[in-house]
């Protein structure tokens, strides 16, 4: 019996059920993961990017997906460590190389109009090397809706900024368009703690961003004209 199996056997005898199980890895473009019950059969089918998962990881999926065919609800310590596993960083990075690999990757739109993000990226990092030394550094792309008010917003799940497409206009200062990639490449530095609730701009965020030489300036703006 191979771990998976194991996992999905254990998650059975969780909810107090006896059923003959056929777990496999599959090829996901995702960390995703199917169950069914037909016959007596439970069968599952486990992305390949969980082989790298711990095993309580593991029964913790088998926990979560069979909670959810049998309407009950799991402790949640116990699927804990298969949020954990998901949410983090390496799981990212997997779920991305896992989408690479099925070719289906949006594509980035990093020269704008009147802005290229590649450029805007490097005047920051022109001036702000320090702040983002060490840093992974998120792919850029203008948004392909117009209208949203929100004026940057970095995946974690994709160390993706995307830059809302309003601000790609010549009645947009440099130091504006500047501020918010910087602020959102401060979103991948600070990036979220995994088990605990999002807390976006943290303190140590906010200290970063006071770094900004034209903060005030670029604020203001944005208050007035955005
Ligand atoms: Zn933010």
């Amino acid at each position: 019996m191979n771990e998976l199996e194991d996992a999905f056997y254990s998650a059975l005898g969780y909810y107090g059920k006896n059923f003959f199980v056929d777990a496999k890895y599959a090829r996901y473009s995702s960390l995703k993961a199917i169950a069914k019950l037909k016959g007596g059969v439970l069968t599952a089918r486990v992305s390949d990017g969980f082989q790298a998962a711990p095993r309580e990881a593991l029964f913790g999926l088998a926990l979560h997906l069979l909670g959810k065919m049998f309407n009950c609800k799991p402790e949640k310590g116990l699927v804990a460590p298969y949020r954990e596993f998901v949410a983090s960083r390496g799981a990212a990075e997997l779920n991305h190389a896992l989408t690479r690999r099925s070719g289906r990757k949006k594509r980035n739109r990093i020269v704008g109009k009147c802005y290229d993000l590649s450029q805007v990226v490097e005047n920051v990092l022109n001036y702000y090397g320090e702040v983002f030394r060490g840093v992974r550094l998120p792919e850029f792309t203008w948004s392909t809706r117009k209208g949203r008010r929100v004026l940057g917003w970095h995946d974690d799940a994709w160390n993706r900024v995307t830059v809302n497409e309003g601000l790609d206009s010549k009645r947009v200062p440099p130091h504006v368009i500047e501020y918010v990639v910087f602020h959102e490449m401060l979103h991948a530095k600070h990036e979220v703690k995994h088990g605990k609730r999002r807390t976006v701009h943290t303190r140590q965020f906010r200290e970063d961003e006071k770094k900004f030489f034209l903060k005030k300036e670029a604020e203001d703006w944005l208050q007035r004209k955005w």
